[in-house]
């Protein structure tokens, strides 16, 4: 038998693999199964990126290209942060990845060491520890609150910081809470990273989903210090509904993103060649195909909240989402009680029966570390998310 490294064997096994397993199982057998998981836009990529890569592959634009990106695409992410986040870089502080996962991958191998310990408020999204892990290093939780919006105070992340702390990751709009930091409480952040030199991995993935007229601000842009302690990372994924496509990048000091970029020449290579070139269409052409998904979130985020508040008396609550595409929805006032003889301890028994029973499937808050809630994607149809939430709403009646 071959033996594991001690690096794999830390790493756990997807907690939402048996619920998806289990709603793809329904479906195959023939149930209408409506589906709150999903972690993608349900829209198709613009049309014009899709030319765009078919144009590439005419033009024979299919060989290998620089490992830490294609000119052309480092300086339009370049044009992009100087346009939407007012900040500065050169080419070769970017590097592009396979998304904006390897992004994070490669930020968190060139800046924690063994046993240094990572910042991680929570609720986060489930892949952070894992890879601080994969790595050798220590997360450390920040546990947020409810009423704070799951966001983490200025004086959580002081409390935090120890001499082994070696970076913060910063995710705003989150996955999977919706909350948006607000200028003023990332600056508030930013002046604790600086003063005790803390490196932030600033996850903007869902930068460009954000509602009720919040502005996403990037920590970066604070000051030239927390720049020069920042990594960003984003891509197109979310925003130009590329989420097939694989791309991501980051913007970091140059040291690091030539470290990064050395790594990435031995791993990968570059990420493939013709969904850089339509990464290019995707940042630089018509933005209207991604406004107007933007709009469709925004619509189906009102409903859902305005279905929400109807079901507050049966004890069904949420934390108000910003931005993201997700809802926290807290069920934890449903433990204890029971869905015909199953006993509900915890999300993940609530999740479970919610598919037996109402052929709904959701995410069980405690993949991200609060036990307390279900987590609802809004990349679903209107009707579907409708129908969905009256479902949710039977189940929860139904439990005694
Ligand atoms: N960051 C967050 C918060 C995400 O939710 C995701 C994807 O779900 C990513 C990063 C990674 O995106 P990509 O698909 O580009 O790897």
């Amino acid at each position: 038998m071959i033996k594991l490294t001690h690096r794999v064997s830390k790493i756990s096994p997807s907690m939402t693999l048996a619920m998806s397993a289990r709603a793809a199982e329904l479906k195959a057998a023939g149930e209408k199964v409506i589906n709150f998981g999903v972690g993608e836009p349900d829209f198709n990529t613009p049309a014009h990126i899709i030319q765009a890569a078919k144009d590439a592959m005419d033009k024979g634009y299919t060989k290998y290209v620089a490992a830490a990106g294609l000119p052309a695409l480092k300086k339009a992410v370049c044009e992009k942060l100087a346009r939407d986040n007012n900040l500065e870089y050169k080419p070769n502080q970017i590097v592009i990845s396979n998304g904006g996962k390897h992004a994070i991958l490669n930020a968190v191998a060139a800046v924690v060491e063994e046993g240094g310990e990572v910042i991680i408020p929570s609720p986060y999204w489930l892949t952070y520890p894992e890879v601080v892990r994969f790595f050798g290093g220590v997360p450390v939780y920040v546990e947020t609150t409810r009423e704070s919006g799951f966001k983490m105070t200025a004086e959580q992340l002081e409390a935090a910081i120890t001499p082994k702390t070696s970076m913060l990751i910063f995710n705003s709009p989150c996955n999977p809470t919706g909350a948006v930091y607000s200028e003023e409480e990332i600056k508030a952040i930013a002046a604790v990273c600086v003063k005790h030199n803390i490196c932030v991995l600033s996850d903007e993935m869902y930068e460009k989903l954000v509602y009720d007229g919040q502005k996403h601000y990037s920590i970066a842009e604070v000051s030239p210090e927390m720049k020069e302690l920042t990594i960003l990372v984003n891509g197109v994924s979310k925003s130009y509904a590329m989420t097939g496509w694989r791309l991501g990048y980051l913007a970091a000091p140059e040291n690091v993103a030539k470290a990064i970029g050395s790594c990435q020449s031995h791993a990968t290579s570059n990420v493939n060649t013709i969904t850089q070139y339509a990464s290019v269409a995707a940042l630089e052409g018509d933005q209207t195909p991604m406004q107007e998904m933007v709009a469709a979130f925004t619509a189906r985020r009102a409903k859902m909240m305005e279905i929400l508040d109807g079901y507050k008396a049966i004890g069904i609550d949420y934390v108000k989402p910003e931005g993201a595409f997700y809802l926290m929805l807290i069920v934890d006032k449903f433990y204890g009680k029971k869905h015909g003889e199953k006993l509900i301890h915890g999300s993940m028994d609530f999740a479970m029966e919610l598919l037996a029973g109402e052929k709904v499937a959701a995410t069980p808050g405690v993949c991200f570390g609060d036990d307390s809630c279900i987590r609802l994607s809004y990349a679903l149809s209107m009707e579907e998310m409708i129908e969905g939430l009256e479902r949710i709403k039977a189940f929860c009646l139904s439990l005694n």
